[in-house]
């Protein structure tokens, strides 16, 4: 089958780990006949430099017209100074808005072999395996009116909360899809002892239920979920929750893991039905930054890139089995004791980003 891909690498360690998956779906392509088509945007910080903007129209095109994008991360000290009129991360917002992408999805899963690098203590970490899916377009971060002003008794400023059943029901929707696939179990998270939207949240996610009898459902309060994500990690599926809690959530969740060399995403506009092998459009990252510190010593950890390519091929492209391979090969490759030096626990033993992309390679079949 013949797919196309807008990568877009961006700043930083963004286009050294975005290398490494190109090289590791051209091999997919090879093993399993088919045909990546690649072209390639600027976005960030490189293209501020180049464009003077951090999403340049040519860049919305290719990503508006691909089957996924595959994205690398932006931003870096040059282009951190706060009263700067153009951003960074205008890029990566403004992308998810063109790709009308509501659903974040962000799978953690627990090596046996890097079970050490979390700081949580592995008998709490063992076996711990969750989806985390937030919304991503509505809530605090774009309700409106969002403003701040002068009163005789000094500075105030609103946001707003605000939910249509619309939004609630089909970011509901992606999750309780995905967890078919999974061990079927939802947990639905929100704050409905204080907050409107959440007993609409409560509601709408009780009534999607309904509709998939053998998925099974729990609500869970945010402050709950938060605790129980680091002591009880292993009782979560699918967790489910609106945007600002969901950007809360999936960095707790990171620290489950381990390194945030190893954790990929996807962000999907559409709810994807894995049994149809339908192609739902999306754009793959790793969850890490452009990480200036290391960025250029062939330090990164190209993992998560890699990853997140999996996912693309999973969720965008309907290719459930070269996906798993990809997995299946970082695992072997973990087992065999390859590592990079974020993970490594012998200090001058570990791989540079290229080589250990290469060992992923080798493993795929
Ligand atoms: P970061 O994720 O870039 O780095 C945090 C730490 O993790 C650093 O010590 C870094 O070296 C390490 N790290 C990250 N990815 C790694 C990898 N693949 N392999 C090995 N080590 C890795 O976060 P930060 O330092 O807070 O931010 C750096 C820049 O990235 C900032 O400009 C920030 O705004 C931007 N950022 C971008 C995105 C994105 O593009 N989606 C996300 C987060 C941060």
């Amino acid at each position: 089958m013949k797919f196309s891909v807008a990568v877009l690498p961006g700043d930083g360690i963004g286009p050294e780990v975005t290398k490494e998956s190109v090289k590791i779906l051209n091999k997919v392509g090879e093993l399993y006949g088919h045909n990546f088509a690649f072209e390639y945007g600027e976005v960030g910080g490189i293209a501020i430099d180049n464009f003077g903007t951090a999403l340049p129209s040519e860049t919305a095109k290719i990503a508006g017209k691909a089957d996924a994008v595959l994205f690398g991360a932006v931003g870096g000290p040059k282009w951190d100074d706060p009263s700067a009129s153009v951003r960074p991360e205008d890029g990566i917002l403004g992308i998810r808005r063109h790709l009308k992408l509501f659903a974040n999805l962000r799978p953690v899963q627990v090596y046996p072999e890097l079970i050490h690098a979390s700081p949580i203590k592995p008998e709490i970490l063992r076996g711990a395996d969750f989806l985390v899916i937030r919304e991503l377009t509505g809530g605090l971060y774009f309700g409106k009116p969002k403003k701040r002003w002068e009163t005789a008794k000094g500075r105030q400023s609103v946001d707003t909360l605000k939910y249509s059943e619309i939004e609630i029901r089909r970011i509901v929707q992606v999750a309780f899809e995905l967890a078919k696939g999974r061990r079927k179990f939802v947990t639905s998270v929100d704050k409905a002892n204080v907050l409107e939207t959440s007993r609409l949240w409560r509601q709408v996610a009780t009534e999607v239920a309904v509709g998939y009898p053998d998925v099974g459902l729990e609500h869970m309060l945010v402050d709950t979920a938060a605790m129980q994500l680091v002591s009880n990690p292993r009782r979560f599926d699918v967790v489910v929750t609106e945007n600002m809690f969901g950007d809360i959530l999936t960095d707790e969740a990171a620290v489950v893991s381990g390194s945030m060399g190893m954790l990929p995403s996807a962000s999907l506009a559409g709810v994807p039905d894995l049994n149809e092998g339908t192609r739902t459009p999306g754009l793959y990252e790793p969850i890490h930054g452009s990480a200036p510190d290391i960025a250029g010593k062939g330090l990164a950890n190209p993992t998560a890139s890699i990853l997140s390519a999996a996912l693309m091929l999973r969720y965008s492209m309907g290719l459930g089995t070269e996906a798993k391979a990809i997995e299946d090969a970082v695992s072997e490759v973990l087992r065999a004791g390859y590592r990079t030096a974020d993970i490594a626990s012998d200090a001058s033993d570990y791989l540079s980003t290229v080589e250990m992309g290469t060992e992923i390679l080798r493993k795929l079949r």
